[in-house]
């Protein structure tokens, strides 16, 4: 059972838990994919019902931010914790490497996605990546090819939402991958291009605080965690 948050269903797992699941979904064979939706994911559902299918039909969804967790709490039904998509990542990296799974980056500025492989084969020694791909083409039908003769077990598709949730499902089955995760920016993180904000801000919940002190314009994005707090709100008064 999943936990509802305004429509879209979370499941609710520690770190340790959803890292385990992801492992299962990679070793299960078949496609699978993974979602990491924010307030402004869940925001967009309501204007967009391929996208909200696209997070409902996930095999594995995460609730990457604090206003996730904050809205959950809101509607009576909390969530153990938030588990940031960068993190889930990090700790399937990890297992990737021990386990010799083959890893495809998908997305980000021409570069971007090259630097990030390099950068993490350094960081987790053995970690093959089979393959990488800007984000900025034109045509799947290539990039499927790309990802299937790559032999990629999982994918890490980066591609900024709601595209990347769509990508997954359209094309994904026909790469041949096990699993694919949509991941946002975090390959621009992996370069070194964007920072993660630090670990004080991570503890407190307020990384959304540091990105915008970071990126100003990102204050129209943004206004959508106290606009997604307060539909919770609405919902719970409304015993929903
Ligand atoms: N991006 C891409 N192709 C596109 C649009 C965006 O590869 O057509 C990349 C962009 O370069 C960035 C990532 O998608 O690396 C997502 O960026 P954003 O910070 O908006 O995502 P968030 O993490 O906030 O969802």
């Amino acid at each position: 059972m999943r936990t509802d948050v305004l429509g879209v269903g979370f499941d609710n797992l520690t770190l340790d838990e959803a890292a385990q699941a992801g492992e299962r979904l990679v070793e299960a064979g078949g496609f699978h994919y993974t979602v990491t939706p924010n307030p402004e994911f869940i925001l967009a559902t309501r204007k967009n019902p391929e996208f909200k299918q696209a997070l409902l039909d996930a095999d594995l969804v995460l609730p990457d931010g604090i206003g996730v967790v904050y809205s959950a709490k809101i509607l009576g039904r909390p969530l153990k914790t938030r588990v940031p998509g960068i993190e889930f990542a990090q700790r399937l990296l990890a297992w990737m490497a021990e386990h010799e799974k083959r890893l495809f980056l998908l997305g980000a500025k021409p570069g971007v996605a090259q630097q990030a492989a390099a950068n993490l084969k350094q960081t987790y020694p053995g970690l093959i990546v089979c393959g990488t791909h800007d984000g900025y083409f034109k045509e799947d039908a290539p990039v499927v090819e790309e990802i299937r003769s790559a032999a990629a077990d999982v994918v890490f598709v980066c591609l900024g939402a709601p595209k990347q949730e769509l990508w997954m499902v359209h094309n994904g089955p026909a790469t041949g991958a096990h699993l694919m995760i949509g991941l946002g920016g975090a390959l621009d993180v992996f370069a070194g291009v964007v920072e993660r904000a630090p670990a004080a801000f991570q503890k407190l919940g307020l990384e959304w605080l540091h990105r915008l002190i970071k990126e100003p314009r990102r204050i129209g994005r943004m206004a959508k965690l106290p606009l997604v707090l307060w539909y919770a709100v609405g919902a719970r008064i409304r015993g929903r």
